[in-house]
């Protein structure tokens, strides 16, 4: 066997991908790539009520949104369902398993004596070593034949060593009486099939865990490394839900936040590196490791996502920026930008991607190069513009015309001709800003009239003295 690193992410197909399932397959993700590993995707669609191939759709396009490509095809478990019960009848043969004819009447009476006895009403088949000669022609299911004393051991790298009491395990069914392999079944023979070699998944599968080993170790197969992560809760200490806000990653892909900042925030709920909150994909790849992650429930914080997302937005390339973009609006169900203000968006990017937690706050600060005349100011941009009157504005033309169209040079120009009126450039600032923006919060006066140019700039002084 190589050693190399196989992940895989295992959904069940039947709502979105949600919050605590994108951690999980990033985390996957993470330590796959980090260690020039695989990360597999299986899909979990064996409850054929709940499974939809629209859910599976979901799933797909939210690690689509957060860049958690994985390789080879996607497997479905249902699809396999011949493989799990050979393995059932492999055991059978080796004296593993048996067939129990026990019927549910016989299986409920058990329970009511043991309990009227006192006794564990954990089901133990008549069945289990019984002669096969006095089987009956009748319906059965595969049982595999749990260890009955001892101790089983869960060596779990979030856990620590999680110890079970053999005597509390029961004898599960593997196949049903219709033939049909349970769920317990077909996630072992699937991760052992697939070579995977870490499991790392939400801790509600840790009971999993000890039943999932009986069917290793019959088989004499290797077993995975177990990581189970502790649940995300809800900034009130409860487990995360609805009421917390949104629950679908891609929720947030039309909220405006950037995949890259969501990853950053999501790895770093429930696993750190020392202090860092911040960091970037490729730091991420190079410190993920099992150890960094904590016992204890992350609690979701959208304050803290928010300012991670700012400060990726910050660092991001203009072109890549406005690629996303324009998929946020795509999510979003807004309007798409046309080629042209997706060129003059990217232009005006440097001026806009500082300070913007959001696509929708960048966007907000856009509204200059996104616009086009004549500007119509909103209300507080309204008032700013009547603090001062169409005179000066008409004083002003003249010299941003001869203005010099760099940044000192129109420094220069408007300090000037704002002191020789004996004012502050800061009184005129407000009207400048309704004027080319018809808001009152936008990037810097200069930087505006540097994007807009020189001719659109006059042009949007002259509409706004009419
Ligand atoms: N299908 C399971 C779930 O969605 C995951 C099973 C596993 O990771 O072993 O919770």
């Amino acid at each position: 066997m190589s050693d190399q690193v196989v992940t895989r992410f295992a959904p069940s197909p039947t709502g979105f991908l949600h919050i605590g399932g994108a951690r999980t397959a990033l985390f996957n993700w993470l330590y796959a790539r980090g260690r020039g590993g695989k990360f597999l995707l299986r899909i979990e669609d064996t409850d054929r009520e709940r499974s939809t191939p629209e859910a599976t759709e979901a799933i797909l396009k939210g690690m689509e949104w957060l860049g958690l490509d994985h390789d080879g095809e996607v497997i479905s478990q249902f699809a396999r369902a011949d493989r799990h019960a050979e393995v059932a009848h492999q055991l059978l043969a080796e004296g593993k398993a048996y067939k129990c004819f026990s019927t549910q009447e016989e299986i409920a009476a058990f329970r009511d004596q043991a309990r009227a006895e006192g006794k564990s009403t954990l089901f133990r088949s008549p069945w289990r070593d019984a002669d096969p000669a006095t089987h009956p022609d009748a319906p059965f299911v595969i049982r595999i034949k749990a260890p009955q004393d001892g101790v089983t051991v869960i060596r779990d790298r979030v856990q620590g060593d999680v110890t079970i009491r053999n005597d509390q395990l029961d004898d599960m069914i593997l196949l049903r009486s219709d033939g049909t392999p349970v769920y317990m079944l077909a996630v072992v023979v699937d991760d052992h099939d697939m070579g995977v070699t870490h499991v790392i998944r939400g801790d509600d599968h840790l009971n999993n865990a000890a039943r999932q080993m009986m069917i290793y170790e019959a088989m004499g197969w290797d077993v995975p490394v177990w990581a189970h992560i502790p649940l995300i809760h809800g900034p009130d200490g409860k487990k995360l839900s609805k009421r917390h806000g949104a629950l679908g990653a891609q929720e947030y892909q039309a909220m405006g936040y950037p995949a890259a900042g969501m990853r950053n925030y999501l790895a770093r709920l429930g696993w750190s590196h020392g202090d860092d909150e911040f960091f970037t994909d490729e730091q991420a790849l190079e410190w993920f490791d099992l150890d960094g992650i904590g016992k204890s429930p992350a609690r979701f914080d959208l304050k803290k996502l928010e300012n991670l997302c700012g400060q990726h937005i910050a660092i991001m390339d203009v072109a890549a920026l406005r690629h996303e973009i324009e998929a946020y609006l795509a999510a979003a169900n807004l309007p798409p930008l046309t080629e042209k203000q997706g060129d003059d968006l990217q232009r005006a990017m440097y001026c806009l991607k500082d300070r913007a937690r959001t696509f929708p706050e960048l966007l907000e600060k856009a509204h200059f190069v996104l616009q086009s005349r004549p500007i119509v100011p909103d209300e507080k941009a309204a008032k700013a513009l009547a603090s001062v009157s169409d005179g000066i504005l008409n004083e002003l033309t003249p010299h941003v015309q001869n203005a010099s169209w760099t940044r000192d040079g129109l420094e220069e120009a408007l300090n000037a001709f704002a002191e020789a009126q004996g004012m502050k450039f800061g009184k005129l600032a407000g009207p400048l800003r309704a004027v080319l923006a018809g808001r009152a919060v936008t990037p810097s006066v200069f930087d505006m009239m540097l994007v807009l140019g020189r001719e659109e700039t006059l042009a949007r002084l002259s509409d706004a003295v009419k």
